[in-house]
């Protein structure tokens, strides 16, 4: 490497052939230093670890962070700083490194010298020897209690607003729809738009309320499953049945697996209904809707085709996020809160299931999730 003189402030002006070579060495003693100066003083916590998970550098962020200083930590095991409940984490981050992958803003749990939890963030990547053999790996932690902190608080607003919201609008609807039926009887057809519309209304208020309480039992893992095994096929149907009353597309239904699976039949049932209302939602220029049931090893394979918007590729992967909505132009056109796809992909884990999506935009989207064969 070739210093620069405007670069170097320590380097050896004289450059004879048998100072190029120290002065190479004192460029680069510079360069480190510079860096050396930049971890040391950055805010977040940096440190490196041996393999076998001593600490081997700590600097000041990782002293501000927890409370140790670098004299107390080097040499000591990481182990130091993890809550009983996160002693895996080092055997695990380390099998990801040997298997070649980087962690990335992982998110757990670390005890300072004082005892206190904190939540952080980590970025850790290997560090290599010149063959290439990993001797240890660098970790950066970021301090993410506060984030932490605020999110619990919206979950728990979220929960509360919900349990609160529920009974008063279940019973708006039901005294709604006993008007409505008088009205009916009475044949009184003016008015019974206007209730119809008002029913309307509280029926999807009622959807909205029942998602934030599924999304909020999935959090709290307070989602109660009621396990059985019934027949796949006959969910389908069943629920096929009732979401055809809500729409003037087609939904066709292809495919038998005449198989039974094991788990919480309405929950499951919850995960159809979400794919079928999305599909009527998001293709509102479309006439038809295509169910399909497969059975593939010991799986049944459910998917639901929409000939609607589509969605872009790189959302595919976020979709199943809380509260992620694809934004675009047709944001407004289609009302909701993101929560639908993300209850689902939490009920469809619950059962060892895996669910997914092809789509392209303009070209409609494919929902698929798969789901254990009771009994195989
Ligand atoms: P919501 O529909 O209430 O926004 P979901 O969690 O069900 O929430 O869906 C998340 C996002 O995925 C939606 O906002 C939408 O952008 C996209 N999406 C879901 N299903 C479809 C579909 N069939 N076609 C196009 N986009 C879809």
């Amino acid at each position: 490497m070739k210093a620069k003189d405007s670069e170097t402030k320590i380097i050896n002006k004289d450059l004879s052939p048998e100072n190029i070579e120290v002065n190479n060495i004192l460029f680069m003693m510079e360069k480190l230093m510079h860096w050396a100066a930049i971890i040391e003083s950055s805010d977040d916590a940096i440190m490196s670890k041996s393999v076998d998970g001593y600490i081997t550098s700590w600097n000041k962020g990782a002293e501000r962070l927890y409370g140790y200083t670098s004299e107390e930590i080097i040499g000591k095991p990481v182990s130091l700083l993890m809550p009983p409940e996160r002693k895996d984490d080092f055997p695990y981050i380390m099998r990801q490194l040997q298997e070649g992958r980087r962690i990335e803003h992982y998110e757990t749990q670390r005890l300072t010298k004082y005892g206190k939890i904190i939540h952080v963030s980590l970025t850790v990547s290997p560090i290599r020897d010149s063959n290439g053999t990993i001797i240890g790996a660098s970790k950066i932690a970021r301090d993410i209690s506060d984030k932490v902190e605020s999110e619990k608080r919206r979950d728990e607003f979220v929960s509360t607003a919900s349990h609160e919201l529920k009974t008063p609008v279940t019973s708006q609807l039901a005294f709604g729809q006993l008007l409505e039926n008088f009205i009916i009887k009475n044949g009184d057809t003016e008015y019974l738009p206007y209730i119809q519309k008002i029913n309307l209304q509280t029926k999807k208020l009622t959807k909205l309320i029942e998602d934030l309480l599924a999304l909020s039992r999935v959090q709290g893992g307070k989602l109660k499953m009621d396990i059985t095994s019934f027949n796949f096929d006959d969910l389908v149907d069943e629920i096929v049945e009732n979401m055809q009353l809500t729409t003037s597309q087609k939904i066709s239904v292809s495919g038998i697996s005449n198989r039974n699976i094991r788990g919480d039949k309405e929950r499951i049932g919850q995960v159809i209904t979400n794919l079928l209302s999305n599909a009527i939602k998001y293709s509102p220029n479309s006439d038809k809707i295509k169910v399909k049931i497969d059975t593939k090893d010991d799986s049944i394979i459910f998917s639901v085709k929409d000939y609607g918007i589509g969605i872009p590729k790189e959302y595919h992967s976020k979709l199943f996020e809380k509260f992620y909505r694809v934004t675009g132009d047709d944001e407004k056109t289609f009302p909701g809160m993101g929560i639908g796809l993300h209850v689902s992909r939490e009920i469809i884990n619950y059962h060892n299931g895996k669910i997914w999506v092809e789509s392209e935009k303009d070209l409609g989207s494919t929902f698929y999730f798969s789901i254990p064969i009771d009994g195989v």
